[in-house]
């Protein structure tokens, strides 16, 4: 079980993200709203897409439905054509799936205690804690890839160490660094440190404001000089060691690609028009024929199941 850092650490802590925050952070639009339904919107985008591809999308789609009644009622077709460019379509109709339910369900108003919002559709852990906090201001503590890295290394140490401890142990060691009264600029300040400085392939240590009490960089400092102690000894140095990227899966020709490809294809057709089977095939694969129908048939069938086109009557399209 990992231990806590010692609180007699905690203030000094806090006051030197909280400072490095404001100095540095970027003025991202979603960090000028407190609106429920624009935090829900930018979380989700923000899910599986960078920042910089992020902003474009995000200000076109509050353009298109500015309110969450409008995403609520608007033909699902129209909600996937806007996601275009953002990639993983299905995030766009579990959000618009979101939006129905708090329509439906909570009268408009957007639920405030996690719990709750966990219940609503596509709505996870880091979704839900984001929401609680960026909306309502709530003290939670909640991990994406960003705060996950940077606590694992200041709470437990180099990556290959810290990477053995589970979300659960990590989720309390992040709620006892929450400051009170701070939730929301702690919970942006550590995702913008991940984003910025502590980044996965090259943390940049030296500007750091979390180093005098970070245990990967005490490690790898520790690690450092007994590496030059051994050199000054005259003995052969060990291979540097390097924080690895992992390597990247193959994308294209995936079916992720495929589910990709073939929304596109969707959205380039005229509202309302549909491909038979095989013209969808076609636009998957040049050299499409015979063989390739089971495969496309549960391509097709698995974005149907996902609410992302339907298929009848041998012809697909958008919902
Ligand atoms: S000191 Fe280095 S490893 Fe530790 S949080 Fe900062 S950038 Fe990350």
């Amino acid at each position: 079980m990992p231990v806590p850092l010692p609180s007699e650490r905690l203030e000094a802590l806090h006051s030197a993200l909280l400072a490095w925050f404001a100095r540095y952070a970027r003025d991202l639009p979603w960090r000028r709203t407190r609106d429920p339904y624009r935090i829900l919107v930018s979380e989700i985008m923000l899910q599986q897409t960078q920042v910089e591809r992020v902003i474009p999308k995000y200000h076109a789609f509050l353009a298109a439905f500015p309110t969450l009644e409008r995403l609520a009622g608007a033909p699902t077709a129209e909600v996937i054509r806007l996601w275009a460019g953002l990639g993983y379509n299905r995030r766009a109709v579990n959000l618009q799936r979101t939006a129905r339910t708090v329509v439906e369900e909570h009268g408009g108003d957007f639920p405030r205690e996690v719990a709750t919002l966990r219940r609503l559709p596509g709505v996870g852990p880091y979704t839900a804690g984001a929401v609680a906090c960026f909306a309502f201001e709530q003290d939670v503590a909640f991990l994406d890839t960003n705060i996950r890295r940077v606590l694992r290394r200041v709470c437990i140490g180099p990556d290959d160490v810290a990477g053995a401890v589970r979300d659960r142990e990590l989720l309390a060691l992040g709620a006892a660094l929450v400051p009170p009264g701070r939730g929301w600029a702690w919970n942006q300040a550590l995702i913008e440190l991940g984003a910025l400085v502590c980044t996965a392939a090259s943390p940049a240590c030296p500007r750091c404001p979390l180093r005098p009490d970070c245990r990967a960089y005490a490690a790898r400092a520790a690690a450092d000089e007994a590496l030059v102690g051994a050199m000054a000894a005259g003995v052969h140095p060990p291979a540097a060691r390097r924080i690895a990227e992992r390597p990247s899966e193959p994308y294209a020709g995936s079916r992720r690609w495929y589910r990709g490809r073939a929304i596109d294809a969707l959205r380039a057709l005229s509202p309302g028009s549909a491909l038979l089977l095989a013209e969808l095939g076609l636009r998957l694969k040049p050299d499409y024929g015979p063989a390739d129908e089971p495969w496309l048939r549960g391509l097709v069938a698995d974005l149907d199941r996902d609410g992302l086109l339907v298929f009848e009557n041998e012809r697909v399209r958008l919902p």
